[in-house]
């Protein structure tokens, strides 16, 4: 029991997820975001974590893990270590 290899840790909630919930796979071994903080994300109005303006639907999008948030990935300057990410 407790072999869940397939699961992701996710970096938003840290919450343990199956890889079916999880929307984006990160770098780092065994972690993504999940699907609700990504839903969570998009209900507040999908806010930069960096700059605080809407992320547009045209605009690439990134994660901040330092933030633990979504943003604009043309902030990524200001936030070492931001990752692209595409959302569905
Ligand atoms: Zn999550
Ligand atoms: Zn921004």
């Amino acid at each position: 029991m407790g072999w869940f290899t397939r699961d992701l840790t996710c970096q938003g909630c840290g919450q343990q997820r199956p890889k079916g919930a999880v929307l984006v796979s990160l770098p780092q071994k065994g972690t993504g975001i999940c699907a609700d903080c990504g839903g969570r994300w998009a209900a507040d109005g999908r806010l930069c974590a960096v700059c605080g303006a809407r992320v547009h639907g045209t605009q690439e999008v990134a994660y901040f893990p330092e933030r633990r948030g979504f943003g604009h990935y043309d902030c990524a300057m200001d936030a070492p270590g931001a990752l692209k990410v595409t959302l569905p």
